[in-house]
């Protein structure tokens, strides 16, 4: 029998998470962001779920081809452009649209040879202070995009750095306003915390107010909420689209003063039943994630005691008196009966986000699709 250990990536739930993006972003279109090998799923295993977006937002050319080879004919947004020129023979070839940040990518469009005009997302510095042009040569690299016929449509995109948070989005987007006014194009603004929080929001800044014909929904696609724990995935009404889950392989009874693990950092203040759960850091569960992280043993609830090691980590049986080995062990996502464990409150539990945890899901551990 191979390890107990397997992830589930379920199809039905990046569908509907999907579904919320939509209605979130009421007339937007939606780019499903599925950068990361779908943040971690598998680009052809989330792609059932997801095929139902406008478009895909991704930032490599390998993962871009990848899209193309399942048959997808649609919009291929790489969210980093190009990184050198030749990658536009591959935009060429997949019809791949691009977004432009900085004065070498669009040299290189004047120097490449296409007989179809490319579309390009022309990518404002707002204020984080990452990617693209300041406000002050915005309008000369639009010029400059627009003159060359290398050059189709020319959409705007802006990214926030606190849409989750609370100093908003309010300033930036202020400043990406005043520079593009009376540039002509789509514009593209919001990722999920911005599409959920400021776009839905009756009377949220992006409210109707501001044009916004292409959000970039990511994590909320994952069912991970982008503003945990201000609010969680119910709250959104988004469902998990990732589970890891293992078996007990042993069950300890510990004396008070008996401790577990490496480092021997925890230590039993009474007498207690412990299970040793076939997961570790080497699958990608967080080593982070200290004593009373949560963990469901047979659907039920309970905490992980001592440090993580590379192949095992070990749980508090006490609520769950009927668990012995082979109960199956959710360390995130859907669980037996109807039960659900958050990936966000794990990974709060590890000091982490939910989207490192799911990017971090290991080579080893096999996933299976489901619906
Ligand atoms: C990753 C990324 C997104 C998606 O972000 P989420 O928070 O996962 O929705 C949107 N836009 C850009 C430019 C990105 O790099």
């Amino acid at each position: 029998m191979p390890r107990p250990i397997e992830a589930l990536v379920h199809t039905t739930a990046l569908a509907h998470n999907l579904a919320r993006a939509r209605e979130a972003a009421a007339d937007a279109r939606v780019l499903a962001v599925i950068k990361a090998n779908a943040y971690g799923h598998g680009i052809e295993r989330a792609y059932e779920g997801l095929r139902g977006a406008d478009g895909f937002a991704l930032l490599d050319l390998a993962e871009a081809e990848r899209v193309r080879a399942l048959g997808w004919r649609g919009p291929v947004l790489l969210l980093e452009g190009c990184f050198e020129p030749r990658d536009l023979e591959l935009c060429s070839r997949l019809s791949l649209w691009h977004v432009v940040h900085c004065d070498a990518q669009i040299d290189w469009l004047a120097l490449h040879k296409t007989k179809v005009p490319q579309r390009v997302f022309l990518k404002m510095n707002s204020g984080m202070n990452r990617l693209g042009f300041a406000p002050a040569a915005l309008r000369s690299a639009f010029a400059r995009l627009q003159a060359l016929p290398q050059v189709d449509e020319i959409t705007l995109m802006t990214h926030f750095a606190d849409a989750d948070g609370p100093r908003g989005i309010a300033s930036q987007l202020a400043a990406f306003e005043s520079a593009t006014q009376d540039l002509p194009g789509e514009r593209s603004l919001a990722n999920s915390a911005a599409t959920l929080r400021h776009l839905a929001a009756a009377g949220g800044p992006l409210g109707g107010r501001v044009r916004n014909d292409w959000v970039r929904a990511g994590i909320l696609c994952y069912g991970s909420a982008p503003d945990f724990p201000a609010h969680d995935s119910a709250h959104w009404g988004l469902r998990p689209t990732l589970t890891l889950r293992s078996q007990l392989i042993a069950v300890q009874h510990l004396q008070p003063g008996d401790c577990v693990g490496y480092g021997s950092t925890y230590v039993a203040p009474r007498a207690q039943r412990i299970g040793i759960v076939a997961c570790g850091y080497a699958d990608g569960y967080p080593r982070h994630a200290g004593s009373g992280s949560p963990v469901l043993v047979d659907g039920v609830r309970t905490v992980t005691v001592g440090r993580v090691s590379m192949d095992m980590l070990a749980v508090d049986l006490e609520p769950v008196p009927q668990a012995a080995p082979g109960s199956e062990v959710t360390l995130w996502g859907e669980g037996p009966r109807g039960s659900r464990l958050p990936i966000d409150e794990v990974a709060h539990a590890a000091a982490t986000i939910g989207y490192e945890l799911m990017c971090a899901l290991a080579q080893r551990v096999p996933v299976r699709v489901v619906f």
